[in-house]
């Protein structure tokens, strides 16, 4: 072992130390470190990919890696809180339970959070999710999407009054030459009607993508 070996078991082992891993759901400790034990693991069930309308002519599929409930719902609400940790770790689920790993694409655009609400929360869950796939796939995050006004709180709302909310309030803000014809990847923690997704996504269309999809961490079916 040299020298520079020694430092990183040394430095796993302190790691190990001062943040044993522990499961996210039932606090358990874990000898490996990965985000559920066995057992609270075995309560996500994959769920298919879904077909989303953008325009008359074209439509996107949405990934996810489970329907919207526990263990992984709490990790998403951690956002409330300024859970950096939980955005990290539903992108390691993204990784290690969904399709994204083995799929060709040039580009991940986070669902961007009006500035006030980043702000306010510190972070955007989304971004957080998109840099740690990037890491994981070598494909860049690129924020070509921005949120051009404040929308309201979607919660509570119909599937319809959703659409109007979040209809405009998306722009491209970056229209350069070697964004366009790529295959793009929308990155975001959770899908419930589609609306901002599809909204996002129909922002991108004057880049004329060759492939929009979006992976979300988990979707309310
Ligand atoms: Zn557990």
């Amino acid at each position: 072992m040299d020298l520079k070996q020694r430092f990183f078991s040394m430095f796993d082992l302190a790691s190990k130390i001062f943040s044993p891993p522990i499961c996210s759901c039932c606090k358990q400790f874990l000898h490996e470190r990965s985000v559920f034990c066995n057992s609270c693991d075995k309560k996500i069930s994959p769920i298919i990919s879904l077909p989303l309308k953008i325009t008359q002519s074209r439509q996107m599929r949405i990934m996810a890696v489970c329907e919207y409930k526990e263990p992984v719902r709490s990790l998403i609400l951690a956002k409330r809180y300024r859970n950096c940790l939980s955005s990290n770790q539903l992108a390691q689920l993204i990784w290690e339970k969904t399709f994204l790993k083995n799929m060709e694409y040039d580009l991940l655009v986070p669902v961007p959070l009006h500035w006030t609400r980043s702000a306010k929360r510190g972070f955007n869950q989304a971004n957080v999710m998109a840099n740690y796939l990037s890491k994981k796939s070598g494909v860049a995050v690129v924020n070509l999407v921005k949120r051009c006004r404040q929308t309201g709180y979607q919660a509570g709302l119909s599937a319809e009054k959703r659409y109007e909310n979040v209809k405009d309030s998306f722009v491209l803000c970056d229209k350069k030459e070697e964004y366009k014809g790529k295959k793009i990847v929308i990155i975001d923690d959770l899908v419930t009607t589609g609306a901002t997704i599809r909204a996002v996504a129909k922002s991108l269309l004057p880049l004329k993508p060759k492939s929009i999809i979006a992976v979300v961490a988990a979707r309310v079916v």
